[in-house]
C-alpha cells in the first residue's frame, strides 16, 4: 500500500527541516527476524550494516534519509516474546504472573523509548492493517501511551481510496471501515494519508473528515506517483510540513530539499532509455508477478542509471523458463544483465545459461551474491574445464565443489541452526588495483553487505586464475573472494560479488559498482547497434 515510502517520506522531510528523526519498523509476525521468510511471501530481506535481517521497508529508509539503520529500528512481535520469556526465566519479573496484557507493551514501549533516545522524532510505522487480530497488542501498546502522554504520541493512518474502472468514481468504503476499526480499538487517527490511483476531490474529503472528526487540512493525498521518490514533494506541496509542526505546536521550519528536487527534476526529463534484465526466480505469486523480493536491486538500477543520465527499462527474466526453454526464453535486446541473489536449487541452470550467454556475447554483467557463486561455476565449468562444476548446496556430489560451506556453516546446519547464522552484515573487503572495481569505488577498502553461507572454494582459486579469472576483491587477510572480474580486454563489464551492493544505495548517491555496471550498458556497443 505504500506505508514504508511514507513513513520514509515523513522523515525526510523533518530530516531535512533540521530535526533529528529516528525510524522503526514494527512487524507482527512471531518471526524473530525476516530472514528465514520467503522472500516470494514477504518480499525481500534487507540486511542492515549490523547483520540484522529485516523487512524491506527498512531500505526505503535508508535510501530516502540517506543514512544507516541498525537492529534497533527493527522490532516483530518475536522478539518481544523471546525477550519476555528470557526475562522470566531469569527471574526478572520478582515472582509476578507474567502477562501478555502489562509486559508485552511494556517491552514494546522499552524498545521504542531507547530507539527514540537522543533524537526530536521517532516514527514507528506498524505493518499489516488494522483490524488484524495479530497486531492488536501493538494498537494497544500505543492506546496506552497515547493516554498518558498524548503530547508525545501522535497517529497518522494511511487509508486507500480505490478508484475502480468500472464505477469511475472512487470510493471511500474501506478507508471509513479501517477508520472505525481504529475506533473501536480506542484510536482516532490525528492525520490522514489517502494512498490511491488520483488525490480524493472535495466531496470525498468532507466525507473522510467526517467520519474521523479531523480538520480537513489534516487530510493529505499520496497519490500513485513515479518514481517513488517524489512523495516527499507532494507531501510538502500541500503544506504538510508546516500543518505537522503547528498540530504539535512547534515553530515552522523550513525543507531543504533542493538537491532532491533537482534530481527529481532531472528524472523528469530523461529521454535515453536502456533495457537491464534481472534474472530471478521468486517472481510469480499466483496469476500476478511481484517485483518485491528484488527491490533494492531494482531501486539501485533506477537510481544509479537516473545519476548516469539514463532511463532504466527493467526486464524480468525467469530463470526457470530459461532452464525449459532455453535462450529463446531471453530478451532480444538488452543492455546488461543482472544475476541477484538466491538460494536451493529451482532455476539454477538457468542462470548458469544466462551467465555464459552475457559472458560469450560481451554484455554487461553484474552478479550479486548467489550472482557470484553461479558466475563462478559457470566459468569453472565451461572455461576452466573443470566438468560438472557447481557449488554444494545444489549438488553435494559435485566432482568440483568451486562454491563450498566453511566448516563453520557446516557445523550450524547439521544443528540446524538457521536463523541469523549467515554471514552477515558489514565485513571488508581490499580491492586490487587496476580492476574493475576499485576503478568503480576508487578506494583500496570498502565495506559492504553481506548474507550468505556459501563461499568461493579456495581449493579452486588458483585454477581459476589461471584460466583467466580476476579475483577483484578479497577479504582483508586475503582468505574470503569477494570479488571477481573478467579482465577488462576480454570483456567490457563481467563484475561479481559475493555482497551485496544494491544495500547502500542512496537516492542521492548510487552504490559506485551499479553506477559502473550502468555506464557499461550506456557504452554497450551492440545495443546501439541492434
Ligand atoms: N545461497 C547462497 C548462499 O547461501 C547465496 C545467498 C544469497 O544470494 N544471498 O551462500
Amino acid at each position: 500500500m505504500g506505508k514504508g515510502v511514507t513513513a520514509a517520506s515523513v522523515a525526510l522531510l523533518l530530516q531535512s527541516a533540521g530535526f533529528r528523526v529516528n525510524l522503526v519498523k514494527i512487524d507482527m509476525y512471531l518471526n524473530q527476524d525476516a530472514g528465514t521468510m520467503n522472500p516470494l511471501e514477504h518480499g525481500e530481506v534487507f540486511v542492515t550494516a549490523d547483520g540484522c535481517e529485516t523487512d524491506q521497508d527498512l531500505g526505503h529508509y535508508e535510501r530516502f534519509l540517506n543514512r544507516r539503520l541498525s537492529r534497533k529500528n527493527y522490532l516483530t512481535a518475536g522478539q518481544v516474546y523471546a525477550r519476555i520469556l528470557a526475562q522470566e526465566r531469569a527471574l526478572f519479573y520478582d515472582g509476578a504472573c507474567v502477562e501478555v496484557y502489562h509486559h508485552f507493551p511494556a517491552e514494546v514501549v522499552k524498545f521504542l523509548r531507547r530507539a527514540g533516545r537522543g533524537y526530536d522524532f521517532l516514527l514507528v510505522e506498524l505493518g499489516g492493517s488494522v483490524g488484524e487480530y495479530q497486531n492488536i497488542l501493538f494498537f494497544e501498546t500505543i492506546r496506552r501511551w497515547k493516554m498518558r502522554c498524548p503530547n508525545q504520541v501522535w497517529l497518522m493512518h494511511l487509508v486507500y481510496l480505490p478508484l475502480p474502472p468500472s464505477l469511475g468514481e472512487m470510493k471511500t468504503k474501506p478507508a471509513q471501515q479501517s477508520i472505525a476499526e481504529l475506533h473501536r480499538l480506542g484510536l482516532n487517527p490525528d492525520w490522514l494519508i489517502c494512498r490511491g490511483p488520483q488525490a480524493p476531490d472535495q466531496p470525498r474529503r468532507a466525507k473522510l473528515a467526517l467520519v474521523s472528526a479531523l480538520p480537513q487540512e489534516d487530510i493529505f493525498a499520496a497519490p500513485d506517483t513515479w518514481p517513488i521518490y517524489r512523495l516527499p514533494l507532494l507531501l510538502l506541496d500541500q503544506g504538510f510540513l508546516r500543518r505537522f509542526l503547528t498540530k504539535l505546536g512547534l515553530p515552522r521550519r523550513p525543507a531543504r530539499l533542493k538537491s532532491w528536487r533537482q534530481l527529481i527534476g532531472q528524472v523528469d526529463q530523461l529521454q535515453t532509455q536502456r533495457s537491464i534484465a534481472i534474472v530471478g526466480k521468486y517472481y510469480a505469486s499466483g496469476q500476478f508477478s511481484l517485483a518485491d523480493a528484488y527491490i533494492s536491486v531494482v531501486e539501485s538500477i533506477k537510481i544509479a542509471a537516473w545519476h548516469q543520465g539514463i532511463k532504466p527499462e527493467i526486464i524480468w527474466v525467469d530463470s526457470e523458463k530459461v532452464e525449459q526453454h532455453g535462450l529463446s526464453a531471453l530478451p532480444k535486446k538488452v543492455a546488461g544483465v543482472v544475476v541477484p541473489g538466491g538460494f536451493g536449487c529451482r532455476g539454477v541452470e538457468g542462470k548458469i545459461a544466462t551467465i555464459r550467454w552475457a559472458r560469450e556475447n560481451k554484455i554487461p554483467f553484474l552478479g550479486l551474491c548467489y550472482g557470484l557463486q553461479l558466475a563462478t561455476v559457470e566459468f569453472a565449468r565451461h572455461v576452466a574445464g573443470l566438468k560438472r562444476a557447481h557449488t554444494t548446496e545444489v549438488d553435494r556430489q559435485t566432482p568440483h565443489p568451486v562454491i563450498d560451506l566453511m566448516p563453520e556453516q557446516e557445523k550450524k546446519l547439521l544443528a540446524r541452526d538457521y536463523g541469523g547464522t549467515m554471514r552477515l552484515g558489514n565485513w571488508p573487503c581490499r580491492l586490487r588495483p587496476r580492476t574493475l572495481a576499485r576503478r568503480a569505488y576508487r578506494r583500496a577498502l570498502i565495506y559492504e553487505r553481506h548474507r550468505h553461507r556459501y563461499e568461493v572454494n579456495n581449493r579452486y582459486r588458483a585454477r581459476l586464475e589461471q584460466a583467466g579469472l580476476v579475483i577483484a576483491g578479497t577479504s582483508p587477510d586475503g582468505r574470503l573472494v569477494e570479488i571477481i572480474e573478467l579482465p577488462a580486454s576480454s570483456h567490457p563489464f563481467f563484475v561479481a560479488t559475493q555482497f551485496h551492493p544494491e544495500f547502500t544505495s542512496r537516492f542521492l548517491r548510487p552504490n559506485p559498482l551499479f553506477r559502473a555496471f550502468i555506464s557499461a550498458c550506456q557504452q554497450n556497443v551492440n545495443y546501439n547497434l541492434t
